[in-house]
């Protein structure tokens, strides 16, 4: 049998490998449903019947990390993505899958943890499902995230700031939504997510102590929409920055010119990257949101998103053009390097 016909860790990565097996494969038997926002649109959330819906599973290794563990991904992870399209998390489902001779206590201390992160973001779990397989079958313990949202009563004011400024169509915060002169904000410093994580795995020493920056961003993205005039919310997860980007501007057809100084990434966090050979663009995050802003919107989204604490290094990190169709990077000598869209993600199981 070919290489080709069996699933690798790209696969499940996050970039173009991953973005291929879905088209080739989940599209093809499980697309096509007329809904308001279709599994085909590979949005961040599905809407049906004006009800947000999503799904997401969680095989994070190590289960405790700096700054977080699997049960505040998994939280975090959800209500973020029903955020993003302008859902209004409702309320969570959760399914675990515990390998035979999983620590209690260790179970004990993530479901504290996914109390703790659903209090902040005040999206009670209701339902779930827990199963057990034997020794073995499984790395200790998976869990499967779901959500249901409304939408989120602030979009409708902020979709009438955009419509002031220019056209939109889309009811959501779609990845098609971006138009040439829209500002692209970054909520925060990228990488701290994914380098917590491979350092907790591998147990580098590095100078400093990377925390991730898991966190539910409801509080965040309403403070965002108070303001109005945002065609775009998307977080930058697996795959990174880099991956966002590059689906925003094939989903959209525009070009997206970056400034790479402009990017918060806190010093270790480049140290780090630089001794491994990864690309910062690449790292999965998640706590952070990228938005795409109406030009005369922009300064005052990004004002009031600094005024939070997962927004206060936030920056207006480039803008949507004409000019070329792909993603690219004005670097600080002046010239212009591509952003690729990752093949896969440099730090595997980070979520
Ligand atoms: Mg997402």
């Amino acid at each position: 049998m070919a290489k080709t016909d069996l699933v690798t860790m790209a696969h499940g990565a996050g970039g173009t490998v991953m973005q291929s097996l879905i088209e080739k494969y989940m599209l093809k038997h499980l697309g096509g449903a007329k809904v308001d926002v279709p599994l085909d649109a590979l949005d961040d959330a599905a809407v049906v019947q004006g009800i947000v819906l999503k799904s997401d599973s969680y095989t994070v290794k190590p289960l405790f990390f700096p700054g977080g563990d699997i049960g505040r991904l998994a939280i975090s992870g959800t209500v973020n993505d029903i955020c993003m399209i302008g859902g209004d998390p409702l309320a969570l489902a959760e399914g675990f899958i515990l390998e035979e001779g999983f620590d209690l206590s260790e179970l004990e201390k993530i479901l504290e943890s996914m109390r703790k992160a659903s209090d902040e973001a005040g999206v009670p779990v209701i339902t779930g499902d827990t199963k057990v397989m034997e020794r073995g079958a499984l790395d200790k313990f998976v869990i499967n995230s779901s959500g249901v949202g409304k939408r989120n009563l602030l979009l409708d004011k902020n979709l009438l700031e955009v419509k002031r400024h220019r056209t939109l169509d889309a009811q959501w915060l779609l990845d098609s939504n971006v138009r040439t002169g829209d500002k692209i904000i970054l909520s925060g410093t990228i990488g701290d997510h994914g380098i917590a994580v491979l350092s907790a795995r591998e147990g580098y020493g590095f100078e400093t102590r990377i925390e991730s920056d898991a966190a539910p961003l409801k509080g965040t993205v309403n403070r965002m929409l108070e303001i109005g005039g945002i065609v775009a919310m998307k977080d930058p997860t697996r795959g990174g920055l880099a991956n966002l980007l590059n689906e925003w501007s094939q989903k959209s057809h525009v070009g997206i010119l970056v400034e790479e100084q402009s990017i918060p990434v806190k010093e270790g966090v480049r140290a780090a990257c630089e001794m491994l050979g990864l690309d910062v663009l690449e790292i999965g995050n998640e706590g952070k949101l990228v938005a795409a802003v109406v030009p005369e919107k922009a300064q005052a989204v990004l004002a009031a998103l600094k005024d939070t604490l997962q927004g206060r290094d936030a920056a207006i990190i480039g803008e949507a053009t004409s000019e070329f169709d792909l993603v690219a990077t004005e670097t600080v000598v002046g010239g212009r390097r591509i952003i690729a869209p990752p093949a896969g993600d440099p730090v595997p199981r980070i979520c």
